[in-house]
């Protein structure tokens, strides 16, 4: 709009988040653990990573101009089993972000009774805009920066936001070269016949189904009438939007980075998946109307699943969403400051660390069957995983009762309960 007076107008207002992802972490966790009586020294040492490695990766550049590119792997804490977690690639990546993410995955292998602890990487980098050549020099200079660290035992990594399974065998490729043998157990998501389980790319989607179908029974919601908006439209966006059309589910909205695209009648999921794959973009797709992320997020629907990144759900607009369920697929998509308005308005939050366990699940499965060297099919390893997130979701329920808390809050005593018990029967070395 134009000023209409030659007063000086005022610089735009630029929000600083309200919480970085460690912070929003660090809150609930201090929660959680002041209502379980936690022991101050072993908060002390949950609180704490355990190790976190920065590397400095360069980069040749296919015009041959040389770059410096930032990295991280943070182990949060080892007291399960190895740890476990994905490797991000994001402008946006910093340690920050990367220390809450391991802690998350701490909490997560914790809630779903899988032996591993916690983990993350992340290279900081616009793999949007990189070449395939590219992002496989990013991804075998950053795994040998990291490889003192990471294997089968020690810490095994995974596919998250701009990684996938190519990158996964590049990482396991590298790591096999300088051990002289191949090790298909130091990563996990790799692609099927290199030591990939059947239904790990749609796991942490497929996880989410169950905990979309045990919501909707608690909030007796009958699903074939139900509305729902998905923000992102990554690995765990498409698939759960997909798995959600297949049983006749209502999509009506649905985001990418760009923005989002709306028609309450119901998308046709299939062809604005396929139009994804085609183009990368939900951009020129034909049907529905595009409105940007925010207002995504305040579309009126039954069902909202954040499946995108953190920070979306703030103080800022908590109070605008008009959902009677949100299932968190993203990690940290609401910040602390969000839940107490989320609770005030009677929606029913299913949190991130168990929401989206089904990929650390799949995961475990995966690494189980590479040190086996003998693979499942497809309907087994989907129906261990509803069975683990089934249990996991019914036992935070049930702590929702016996504690009087929300679901994030007992899923934090959940997880911080189990590794406190664990770190204690193993003692403090030396
Ligand atoms: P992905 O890279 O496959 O997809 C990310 C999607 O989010 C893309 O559609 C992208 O356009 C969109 N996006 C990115 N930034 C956005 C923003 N600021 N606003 C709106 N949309 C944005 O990543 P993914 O593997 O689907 O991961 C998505 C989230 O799920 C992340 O928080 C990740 O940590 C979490 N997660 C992933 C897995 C897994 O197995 N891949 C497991 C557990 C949790």
């Amino acid at each position: 709009m134009s000023s209409t007076t030659d007063a000086p107008t005022d610089p735009p207002i630029v929000e600083a988040p309200e919480h970085t992802p460690f912070s929003s972490m660090l809150q609930r966790f201090d929660r959680a653990a002041e209502l379980l009586g936690l022991d101050d020294g072993l908060y002390r040492i949950l609180k704490e990573p355990e190790r976190e490695l920065k590397v400095a990766i360069p980069l040749q550049r296919d015009d041959g101009s040389l770059e410096v590119l930032s990295g991280w792997r943070v182990q949060h804490n080892s007291a399960m089993g190895p740890c476990k977690g994905g490797i991000r690639y994001s402008p946006h990546v910093d340690v920050d972000e990367v220390r809450a993410l391991a802690a998350w995955m701490t909490w997560k292998s914790a809630i779903v009774n899988v032996p591993f602890g916690g983990a993350k990487g992340g290279v900081c980098c616009n793999a949007r805009e990189m070449s395939i050549k590219e992002l496989e020099r990013v991804t075998r200079r950053y795994t040998i920066a990291i490889m003192d660290i990471i294997g089968p035992d020690r810490d095994v990594p995974a596919p998250d936001m701009y990684t996938n399974e190519q990158v996964m065998a590049w990482i396991m490729d590298t790591y096999s070269m300088h051990q002289r043998h191949t090790v298909t157990g130091v990563v996990t998501g790799k692609p099927w016949g290199l030591g990939g389980s059947m239904g790990r790319r749609e796991a942490t989607g497929r996880g989410l189904l169950t905990m979309v179908r045990e919501a909707s029974l608690v909030k007796e919601l009958d699903l074939a009438n139900a509305r729902v908006v998905v923000q992102g439209a990554g690995n765990v966006g498409a698939t759960i939007a997909t798995l959600l059309d297949e049983i006749g589910v209502k999509i009506i909205a649905i985001s990418d980075i760009d923005g989002g695209l709306v028609n309450t009648g119901g998308l046709d999921v299939p062809a604005v998946v396929a139009h994804l794959d085609k183009n990368g973009s939900l951009d020129g797709f034909a049907e529905g109307e595009r409105c940007s992320n925010d207002e995504l997020l305040e579309l009126e629907c039954d069902i909202l699943l954040p499946c995108a990144t953190e920070n979306q759900i703030t103080s800022r607009n908590a109070d605008k969403l008009r959902c009677k369920i949100i299932v968190e697929g993203a990690n940290g998509p609401t910040s602390a400051n969000a839940d107490d308005i989320l609770d005030a308005n009677d929606i029913f939050v299913i949190p991130d660390i168990l929401a989206n366990a089904g990929g650390v699940v799949v995961s475990y499965f995966e690494w189980v069957q590479d040190r086996m060297g003998y693979f499942w099919d497809e309907r087994d390893v989907n129906n261990r995983l509803h069975r683990l997130m089934q249990k996991a979701f019914r036992r935070v329920l049930d702590r929702t009762k016996s504690s009087a808390v929300n679901m994030r809050t007992a899923a934090y005593m959940e997880g911080i309960d189990r590794v406190a018990y664990f770190t204690k029967m193993r003692g403090i070395y030396p």
